[in-house]
């Protein structure tokens, strides 16, 4: 298509300009859309070709379009640009290619402009609980609660003007309803997707089996609510092959081991609270997802893995209910550099409604610290070596066998042993430390006992392993 199309004369020049100031070279250009979706300013940003597109990531804005010149004047996009491109489609941002001449254009990613947002009508929708109301309609023995209705209030305005809003809400007064409403409403109107976090899986429940369906009924909608759970509560195809394929005969774990083999076949959820048993959890953890052994796309029980299909029903849903831990892990991904616009743990989202906010706490510190015993030692020292029946498994004897390291199996053992015998001495010195209280909380006066060098590793348990092994 002409260049005219999508870009103003002025800056059909300046792009030209910097072409040619690059001496028909590569350059990248930041591009912003006036109201008739044309290019009308622009930044030159780099010299160099699309490689050189993440430096510009701080400058970029949804309904951008970084704006790319082939000096071939072929404007078929290569790998690289189909690559970036959706990359940053994924972010609302575009991604055309102009030939030197800056004549004709050839678009590989429309921008995505930002959409008009409809302010909730706190009156329409206070006018659901009130006598006479939806509510009212569906329960004949309905009875009103002034401060249930002034807390939707609260709750529409915080949508509304983007504030953040704190409510403390007693028992009884239909606390879920209260926020439930004004984020369908939000959903429904704008398409936005709200995160709902809480706390306890019985509220969890609460909200998907009861309240949710009812205000399905009171909007006569279903703008798509999905419960996500954190990948170890899956079974992982992959780990559940692989552990049956060390199945030995006549013993219990064996029993449960063959129960979820035929589970497997059946279930469409894959979910741990879906099996009609309590599985042991160390039979369990051997066969869950888990991010560091997931292979992803590339396994080959993709087809059938619970996990992706728990997360492509995440992805089309608008309304997501959540732990207080999995929505930190998602917001630590994003901080760590994942960004805010692209899926991380969660899909991308707007609005966030913490249920159950006094436990944001202890959930935050269960989060962002390390928790580690001479159990999940052993659990980690068991996945390079195990003995069972004689026999021997684990990580080790692939390495040993790859490595053609034929005595390594004999030489980590010893320092297996060793790894044991720390992890109970530092199981020993923590009660110690603790001296009968339930907790110990760091300050600048440090007692001498956490000068020693097992404790000293505690506090670094990334490095503890390494500590362990080195000593
Ligand atoms: S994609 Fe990951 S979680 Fe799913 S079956 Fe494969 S390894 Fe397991």
């Amino acid at each position: 298509m002409t260049a005219e199309s999508r870009f103003t004369q002025e800056s059909i020049v300046q792009v030209r300009q910097a072409i040619s100031e690059a001496q028909g070279n590569e350059v990248l250009v930041v591009g912003r859309l006036d109201d008739n979706q044309k290019i009308y300013s622009i930044t030159i940003a780099a010299r160099g070709n699309e490689e050189a597109v993440p430096a510009l990531k701080p400058y970029l804005e949804k309904g951008d379009v970084i704006v790319h010149n082939h000096p071939s004047a072929l404007l078929k996009p290569s790998h690289a640009d189909l690559r970036i491109a959706a990359q940053l489609g994924n972010q609302g941002i575009g991604f055309y290619i102009v030939d030197n001449n800056v004549e004709n254009t050839y678009v590989v990613a429309e921008p995505v402009t930002g959409r008009e947002i409809r302010a909730l009508d706190s009156e329409e929708l206070a006018a659901i609980l009130q006598p006479g109301g939806k509510l009212n309609n569906c329960f004949p023995a309905y009875e009103e609660r002034l401060s249930q209705i002034e807390m939707l209030r609260l709750c529409t305005l915080g949508f509304n003007k983007d504030l953040i809003c704190l409510s403390e809400a007693g028992t009884g007064i239909g606390k879920s309803l209260a926020y439930l409403i004004p984020a369908f409403s939000w959903v429904l109107c704008n398409g936005e997707r709200v995160v709902i976090s809480t706390a306890t899986i019985n509220l969890q429940q609460q909200l998907i089996e009861k309240d949710i369906p009812l205000v399905k009924r009171l909007f006569d909608s279903d703008p798509g609510v999905v419960l996500v759970k954190g990948r170890s509560n899956y079974l992982c195809l992959t780990r559940l092959r692989e552990s049956n394929s060390e199945l030995s005969l006549f013993d219990e774990v064996n029993e449960n081991l063959n129960a979820i083999v035929q589970w497997s076949l059946t279930t469409s959820t894959g979910s741990r609270s879906d099996l009609s048993f309590f599985p042991d959890d160390d039979l369990w953890y051997r066969l869950c997802s888990e991010a560091d052994a997931c292979r992803g796309l590339r396994c080959p029980d993709r087809e059938r893995c619970f996990v992706l299909r728990a997360r492509r029903e995440a992805a089309a849903a608008r309304i997501l209910v959540v732990n207080h831990h999995l929505l930190f892990a998602d917001l630590s991904m994003r901080i760590a550099g994942a960004g805010f616009e692209s899926s991380a743990v969660l899909p991308p989202f707007h609005r966030i409604i913490f249920d159950e906010a006094h436990n944001i706490e202890n959930s935050a510190t269960s989060f962002f610290s390390r928790s580690f015993s001479s159990l999940s030692i052993a659990k980690y020292t068991g996945r390079l070596l195990r003995k069972k029946k004689g026999r021997k498994y684990g990580l080790l004897l692939g390495l040993e066998k790859l490595l053609h390291h034929h005595n390594l199996i004999n030489e980590v053992q010893n320092i297996l042993g060793e790894v044991a015998g720390k992890s109970r001495c530092l199981d020993v010195t923590s009660a110690q430390l603790l001296s009968g209280n339930l907790n110990f909380r760091l300050t600048n006066e440090k007692p001498d006992i956490i000068l020693t060098p097992v404790i000293l590793a505690a506090f670094q348990p990334e490095n503890i392993l390494i500590i362990i092994l080195e000593s």
